[in-house]
């Protein structure tokens, strides 16, 4: 039997539509299945130290690209612990770009929150993983699809309040929680030995927070759970945040001023009677170098949905 390549198949049908005149109409239509579908590129790593790596390719807006947050790779002498896991659709990627880095089991997955780009992968690892998050967090995940009926056993196994020590040593992981912010359960993960934090989507890019206020987030509570971070959080020279290149203490201080300073100005310019397109436009990002402005007007509107309540 002739068969043809998907290849031939395209020019011939691109032969046909040419010949139809009916080529610019289905252009888009016909594009649709050449793009790459999520999941089917390799996710790029990035090694921190001999013993951490991030999983990248996590820059929201290209579906061909975009594979959820940052997952930090801690590779420990009992097995590998997962910080977050990547949307679903990205398993086979994921479980590919963690072999390529290490042949050790991997044995724990921290969530450092209950979003799908950062849970979406819990369940590929096998039953017998420990699965650990804010006690908010697991509340969260338990409304979700992904964790109803047979999956209910990728819920976490092992939740905190205020603070959990995993591990000793090199080894050690802390996870800490300073209130609400991007939801309401989020986790800072330090790797203390390495001197690392990973903040998940509390700190995820240089453009306005995205405050999940169905999850319990808050934009009004953010800079003072950020402050409190700073404060309490000492002896780390590098942080992954969610969804962008590597960060520093620096970064993140200056990150934590600019979510002040955009809830103060949204909630001064509420007060005066200006709509939010008004507040958007009072509020300046330009004071920060490199920040976008991409998710200013959401996270106005977030401080006016909360202050209205
Ligand atoms: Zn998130």
């Amino acid at each position: 039997m002739l068969r043809f390549s998907p290849m031939m198949k395209r020019i011939s049908l691109l032969l046909v539509l040419v010949a139809t005149g009916a080529l610019s109409m289905t252009v888009a239509a016909y594009q649709q299945p050449a793009a790459a579908p999520a999941g089917t590129r390799a996710i790029d790593a990035v090694k921190l130290k001999d013993t951490l790596y991030v999983l990248t390719t996590s820059t929201p807006g290209d579906q061909a690209t975009f594979s959820g947050g940052n997952v930090a790779v801690f590779i420990t002498d009992g097995g590998v612990t997962l910080v977050d896991t990547k949307l679903a659709t990205w398993g086979p990627a994921l479980l590919d770009a963690v072999k390529k880095i290490t042949n050790k089991p991997v044995t724990r997955i921290i969530n450092t929150h209950t979003h799908g780009d950062h849970t979406g992968n819990d369940d590929k690892f096998g039953a017998t993983v420990d699965i650990v998050a804010h006690e908010n967090t697991k509340a969260n995940m338990e409304k979700m699809d992904a964790f109803k009926g047979d999956k209910a056993q990728f819920l976490p196994k092992k939740t905190y309040k205020d603070k959990l020590t995993l591990g000793s040593g090199k080894d050690r992981i802390d996870l800490y929680y300073f209130g609400a912010g991007h939801t309401n359960g989020d986790t800072f993960v330090v790797f203390p030995a390495l001197r690392v934090l990973h903040t998940g989507d509390l700190f995820a890019w240089k453009d306005g927070p995205f405050c999940d206020r169905a999850n319990g987030g808050s934009c009004v509570s953010l800079p003072q759970t950020l402050a409190k971070a700073i404060a309490g959080i000492k002896d780390v020279d590098t942080i992954i945040p969610g969804h962008s290149p590597m960060q520093t203490p620096k970064d993140l201080q200056e990150f934590q001023r600019f979510t002040a300073d955009l809830a103060a100005s949204a909630e001064a310019a509420m007060k005066a009677g200006k709509s939010v397109d008004e507040a958007t436009a009072a509020f300046k990002v330009d004071k920060y170098p490199g920040y976008k402005n991409e998710r200013v007007k959401a996270a106005v509107q977030a401080v006016y949905d909360e202050l209205k309540k």
